[in-house]
């Protein structure tokens, strides 16, 4: 029977998971990072990603017909021409594109999805701009005389590229891993290149993004972009050999690992959605339309034909953490009747400002009155956060997204069912968990269609 393997990197570790043709798990792999190897990156990446195959059972690998890797959203690197990583990373949070905003609004539309301090594209025009500072530097100090070494892979420093800017590639991480495995350089997929300015619409870079590459001829090369999913070539005979994994074994286009675990979570048609209870509370909703509003953090994934619409709210579990061990809620909330509503109105947060479903950087935590009763005061932010949540989705159906008819629910708070009774009663529609918790199972889903 056909198998199918996906790989997620997320942010804390590397998951694997094996299906067939059913969809029924048949083996998982798991691959810790430790605080620095987050920081060091590829070349631990890449010890993860071989980790992750070795675990698998080699009676299975032989059996692999298709792999997809998933990443985390705007982690990106620049490469050689070989693939190897010249510069470090620069890793999904990082924010130091801040120095590039200006340059950013002037080339892209008004708030568009890739004018952000994180972004992809901000990260592209951060080494650019670091570049063009160095040149500048050597042209001023003439006399210079200490010339950098040639990174290699096993030391990528946030030092200049040294070779010609033609035979630097910018990859997505999910593209690099992927690239481990395939050997071609220069792909990427459409759901890891929304960020970079992408036009997920029409298929192809945007007119402004096309200009920006004509002024600025030394940027590195942009990946070609594909629809997750789409085959992108067989492993490597050198990977074929190294694992076990049978000719024509395919690689193909892979996604975001947000995405990822939304195709995990089972919702696939119009009206589904997924609410990630993590330390923030994350909305998607499947919908027909696109929804973009830039300026409340909403914007859509192209998702086939449909449209995987969002937002995020910095309510969520990191502020029940501050206020309760996690064995106290599950304790406190069994003491919850969840029929009966909590008049208390809270806005949970832990500092100022919010951006879903209001748009205020100064909208205050609202935590006032606090019973002395922890059963009630919990009660108070489980009904508050079901009352933010349910916001949230009428926000995204407000400005077009197709009407919510259920949602499924990931992350730590999936497991409390008081809580999901309680947001039932708000969201006016069935509340289930997500069938499955792992996003590496949506992308070994992403890895069988079509196969
Ligand atoms: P993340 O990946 O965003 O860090 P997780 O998905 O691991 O978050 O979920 C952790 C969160 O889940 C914590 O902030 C914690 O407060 C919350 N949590 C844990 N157990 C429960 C529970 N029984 N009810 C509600 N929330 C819970």
């Amino acid at each position: 029977m056909m198998i199918s393997l996906g790989i997620d990197f997320g942010t804390s570790g590397a998951r694997a998971v094996a299906i067939d043709a059913t969809g029924e798990t048949l083996a998982e792999a798991k691959h810790i990072f430790t605080g620095a190897e987050l920081a060091t990156a590829p070349a631990q990446w890449q010890t993860g990603l071989f980790c992750l195959l070795e675990q698998l059972p080699l009676e299975l690998r032989q059996k692999i017909e298709a792999i997809a890797i998933d990443g985390t959203s705007s982690t990106v690197l620049l490469c050689d021409a070989t693939g190897n990583p010249i510069v470090a990373p620069l890793l999904y949070n990082d924010d130091r594109g801040i120095a590039v905003m200006e340059e950013l609004r002037a080339i892209a539309p008004p708030h568009h999805v890739a004018i952000g301090a994180t972004s992809s594209l901000a990260k592209l025009l951060w080494w650019q701009k670091k570049a063009e500072g160095a040149e500048e530097a050597e042209e001023e100090k003439p006399r210079a005389t200490n010339h950098q070494p040639l990174a290699t892979s096993h030391s990528p420093d946030s030092r200049l590229p040294t070779p010609s800017q033609e035979e630097i590639y910018f990859l997505h991480q999910a593209d690099w891993l992927s690239f481990l495995l395939h050997g071609q350089l220069g792909v990427s997929d459409y759901h890891n290149a929304l960020k970079l300015g992408y036009d997920v619409e029409q298929l192809c870079y945007p007119d402004w993004l096309l200009k920006l590459l004509l002024k600025l001829p030394a940027l590195p090369n942009l990946p070609q972009i594909l629809a997750p999913g789409t085959p992108v070539g067989e492993v490597t005979a050198e990977v074929r050999s190294r694992f076990g994994l049978p000719q024509g074994c395919v690689v193909r286009a892979g996604t975001t690992d947000s995405i990822a675990a939304f195709l995990a979570s089972g919702a696939n048609s119009p009206g589904e959605a997924v609410t990630s209870l993590g330390s923030t509370l994350v909305l998607k909703l499947l919908s027909q339309t696109r929804v973009e509003d830039a300026q409340s953090g909403i914007y859509s994934h192209r998702l086939g034909d449909l449209w995987l619409t969002g937002g995020a709210s910095n309510t969520g579990g990191a502020v029940l953490r501050h206020f309760f061990t996690d064995a106290e809620l599950e304790t406190l909330s069994g003491q919850i009747d969840p029929d009966r509503e909590s008049l208390l109105d809270y806005y949970p947060l832990l500092k100022a400002g919010d951006r879903f479903p209001i748009n205020d950087p100064h909208l205050p935590p609202r935590l006032e009155p606090r019973p002395e009763n922890p059963v009630e005061f919990l009660h108070g932010l489980l009904e508050s956060m079901a009352r933010i949540e349910a916001r949230g989705y009428q926000l995204l159906q407000q400005l077009g997204a197709t009407p919510l008819r259920c949602v499924y629910t990931a992350g730590g708070g999936a497991k409390n069912a008081v809580w999901s009774q309680i947001r039932a009663r708000h969201l006016g529609v069935p509340v289930a968990q997500s069938a499955h918790a792992e996003a590496a199972y949506g992308t070994a889903l992403l890895a069988q269609i079509s196969c």
